[in-house]
């Protein structure tokens, strides 16, 4: 019998502009794997998300990445969690095997891979300031603790959430009005919230206050040289920008559902630079 197609995606509201299919096809290309990563729109609620979860079983994927607003429905609805998703509360990949449904969280080790390959060790001295206490501060949270670091700080907007994030993980929290005070001394900086995005407020730092030697991160990746991003990198700090965390967090969904070699390399980041610059001309 001819062997079928894999199937996989990604599942989000909105999720047409994900770059998680382009990833994806050129592993599956480079490694002559017949397959299909399919962006699959899937409205808010998690009644919505079991339905469709349920449909994309029935029909033989082998997994899915799961983005904004489904991530905690994507632990609620498995069976089975590993432990960096059950930490984090949320999961963004499901394995489907059989009848098990298996929730992941790479979100963390893709930080993790991007900020090693960038960034010198951590040192348990360090100070990290984490800009940010949504879902994906978290994540960076855990990846942060994981390489090391034992003194991070949070600022938020919302000081409530900073706080509940503090409460969870061992943290300090910064007020948000004054994290360009924290600057100064921080080792570690990472953006988290979605300012400096495109379409979004620009993230407003006193960046001429960042360490030289600071290793500055930013998880936005559109557009992907943020102006946090440009200014620590005319000052010579170095820097870990979101494309970096983007495609190391999808290489273990491919190699659980393709069975392929994922690899990050300038060839594949080339690729994604190309269609962020095609999307900004547009
Ligand atoms: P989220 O849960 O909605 O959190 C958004 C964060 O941004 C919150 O801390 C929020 O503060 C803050 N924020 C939003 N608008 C703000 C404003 N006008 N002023 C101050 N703070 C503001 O979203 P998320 O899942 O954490 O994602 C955050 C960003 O990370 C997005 O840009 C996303 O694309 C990116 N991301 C990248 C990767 C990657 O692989 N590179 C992975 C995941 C996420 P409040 O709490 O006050 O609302």
């Amino acid at each position: 019998m001819k062997k079928k197609p894999i199937l996989a995606g990604v599942i989000g509201s909105p999720v047409a502009h994900s770059l998680s299919p382009l990833i994806h096809t050129a592993w599956a290309y480079r490694a002559k794997i017949d397959g299909y990563y399919i962006p699959i729109e899937v409205p808010p609620s998690f009644d919505e998300f079991a339905r469709a979860m349920d449909a994309l079983r029935t029909v033989g994927f082998a997994g899915v990445n799961v983005t904004i607003p489904h991530k905690e429905h994507a632990l609620r609805y498995a069976d089975k969690t590993s432990d960096p998703a059950s930490i984090a509360g949320a999961a963004n990949m499901l394995t489907f095997a059989g009848d098990d449904c298996y929730a992941d969280n790479s979100d963390i080790g893709g930080f993790e891979e991007a900020f090693k390959a960038a960034g010198p060790a951590v040192s348990v001295e360090d100070r990290a300031l984490v800009l940010g206490a949504g879902g994906a501060a978290r994540a960076i949270v855990i990846a942060l603790q994981t390489l090391g670091a034992q003194n991070i700080m949070i600022a938020n907007r919302t000081e409530e959430k900073a706080a509940a994030l503090a409460e969870a993980f061992g943290l300090k929290t910064a007020p948000w009005p004054e994290c360009n005070t924290f600057l100064e001394a921080a080792d570690i900086i990472v953006n988290t919230t979605s300012l400096g995005m495109t379409g979004q407020p620009p993230l407003e730092l006193e960046t001429s206050k960042i360490k030289p030697d600071a290793v500055v991160a930013d998880i936005v990746y559109a557009p992907l040289e943020t102006r946090l991003l440009q200014a620590a990198s005319a000052q010579g700090n170095p820097t870990v920008d979101g494309l970096a965390m983007l495609m190391h967090q999808a290489a273990p969904g491919f190699r659980a559902w393709f069975g392929g070699e994922a690899r990050v390399d300038q060839a594949l980041r080339a690729e994604l630079v190309g269609e962020l610059k095609r999307r900004e001309q547009q």
